[in-house]
């Protein structure tokens, strides 16, 4: 906004970047920014330890995100110094309707961390990790810290999380407001199963604690909550003893059918410690190179891994198996190097428009074989499909939809298309809504972290029994509905 605002009606501004200064017009409630008011001029902004941005380059990048397909520009960015600056701003925007959205590593897709017009909250500030010594069985950390960090630092004392998405560089606050899933969810559920208590600012401005116990209707309505009801500003996480390295397998099957029921029985059974896989297409261009990833920890965790017993009655191709041993953090950290290259030649940037169901186990090959044979190579680019295989009795969070059998698989189409191939990437947002209609017609749903187009009927489905518990929270913690409008739930 370039309007320079007038003395009467505006609150209290700050100084923000270089000689701009942010201040609100409650009788307009709108937003204004000049360059060349000074800040004594203006009156209401509460007083912060961090910073208001409202910069062209603050601003620009907080109405894009990893998807590079939506854009809401928001009028300011806070950079808290502290959580009362969350809360005092929070408070601010509850008074004056102003839309909010938590921001952590940006990596939503489709604009879920954006806000037009309003405020965006970078948690990133807020990445204090512990204290944690060697017998600890929990750690507290801020919502901006990311996971590569929090490994770092309990590894350092022989301890680790026990669930890991396959990326390491996404926020606490981030993953644990859509679910966090990883090759370990079978054992241990996923990240959101593993919280123990949290921090959080609600839509009104207060900040509360909250666990299983306490207050528990707002901790079952943040974790994987999709930042509805409240900003989580720490979180405190289970841990368990880390294994020193692990041995990770990766086994060939060129039948979809028989490799997801192999999944199914490594996850049903427990025989390794983290399952997931990909399918990649052949020298024709057709989806089926079927790859089942599977890890077994070592010791002190695990017994050193025995492969003709890891390995027995699998149907995979036995001349084709691939093994090798690592250390733990290495194994964790294993996609850093293709990120890498992928930022290297230019390919992290492009747009996407990514597929992500939750598929029931008796559907889930076919409903994907549909998908899989439509799927072109161009249209993946130098993205990958990925199928992780889950099981019901291990996720006890409300909001994590799945489907309601007992195995369930996350399948993954994840898209990179140049960003100008702006064409390319409406014909797959049109593709991933048929995709999804296919998985809701036999009791699967999306995994919320894509670039699905979704209605508010269509997130009440989602949610299903969940639902009527998820809308009287926001009610109650967010009366004036100011938090996260880029997810088009309320
Ligand atoms: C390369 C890559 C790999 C991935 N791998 C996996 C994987 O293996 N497993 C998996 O489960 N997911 C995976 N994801 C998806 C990822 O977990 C989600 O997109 C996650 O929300 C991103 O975290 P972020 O910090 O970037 O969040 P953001 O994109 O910043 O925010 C996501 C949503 O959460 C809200 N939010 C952010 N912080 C908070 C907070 N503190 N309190 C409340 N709400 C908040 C935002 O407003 C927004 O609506 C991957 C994503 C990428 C890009």
């Amino acid at each position: 906004m370039s309007r320079t605002p007038s003395r009467r009606g505006l609150l209290r501004g700050l100084t923000v970047t270089g000689a701009a200064v942010i201040g609100f017009d409650p009788a307009a409630r709108s937003w204004a920014v000049t360059a060349s008011g000074s800040a004594t001029e203006l009156a209401g902004l509460p007083r912060l330890d961090g910073t208001l941005h409202a910069d062209h380059a603050s601003l620009t990048a907080a109405a894009d995100d990893y998807g590079h397909i939506v854009h809401h520009r928001p009028v300011a960015v806070l950079r808290p110094g502290s959580v009362r600056d969350v809360v005092s701003m929070v408070r601010f925007c509850n008074e004056q309707r102003l839309p909010v959205a938590p921001r952590g590593q940006g990596h939503a897709p489709f604009g879920q961390a954006q806000v037009e017009g309003g405020l965006v909250i970078e948690t990133a500030p807020l990445a204090d990790i512990g204290p944690v010594g060697k017998g600890s069985t929990t750690v507290t950390v801020g919502a901006g810290a990311r996971w590569s960090a929090v490994a770092k630092a309990t590894l350092a004392h022989g301890l680790t999380p026990p669930v890991f998405t396959d990326y390491l560089e996404l926020s606490v606050g981030g993953t644990l407001s859509v679910g966090g899933l990883g090759g370990q969810v079978h054992r241990h559920g996923a990240q959101v199963d593993n919280v123990t208590a949290l921090r959080v600012v609600t839509g009104a401005g207060e900040l509360v604690r909250c666990s299983p116990s306490r207050r528990s209707d707002l901790f079952h309505a943040v974790l994987a909550g999709l930042g509805q009801c409240g900003i989580i500003v720490e979180a405190t996480l289970r841990l368990v003893r880390a294994p020193e390295t692990v041995r990770h397998y990766r086994l060939s099957y060129d039948d979809l059918e028989t490799f997801l029921d192999d999944q199914r029985v490594l996850v049903r059974e427990g025989r390794f410690d983290y399952v997931e896989g990909q399918v990649s297409a052949d020298a024709g261009g057709a989806f089926r190179v079927h790859t089942l990833e599977a890890v077994a920890y070592g010791p002190p965790t695990g017994p050193a891994p025995d492969d003709a017993a890891l390995l027995r009655g699998l149907r995979h191709d036995p001349s084709t198996v691939h093994s090798g041993d690592l250390p733990y953090y290495d194994f964790l950290d294993r996609l850093a190097p293709l990120v890498a290259a992928d930022k290297e030649a230019g390919v992290w940037t492009y747009a996407h428009p990514w597929l992500n169901l939750m598929l029931p186990g008796s559907s889930a090959a076919t409903v994907s074989a549909r998908i899989l044979n439509a799927l072109t190579p161009a249209d993946l680019g130098p993205g990958v499909v990925l199928f992780y295989p889950l099981l019901r009795d291990r996720l006890t969070t409300p909001l994590l939809r799945t489907s309601d059998e007992e195995v369930s698989y996350l399948f993954d189409v994840l898209s990179a298309v140049p960003p100008d191939d702006t064409a390319t990437v409406d014909r797959l947002l049109t593709a991933n809504r048929s995709a999804y209609e296919a998985a809701a017609a036999v009791g699967g749903t999306q995994y919320p972290v894509g670039s699905i187009p979704f209605t508010r009927a269509d997130w009440r489905t989602h949610f299903g029994a969940a639902w009527p518990r998820l809308k009287s929270a926001k009610r109650t913690y967010d009366p004036r509905g100011i938090l996260v409008p880029g997810q088009g739930i309320f």
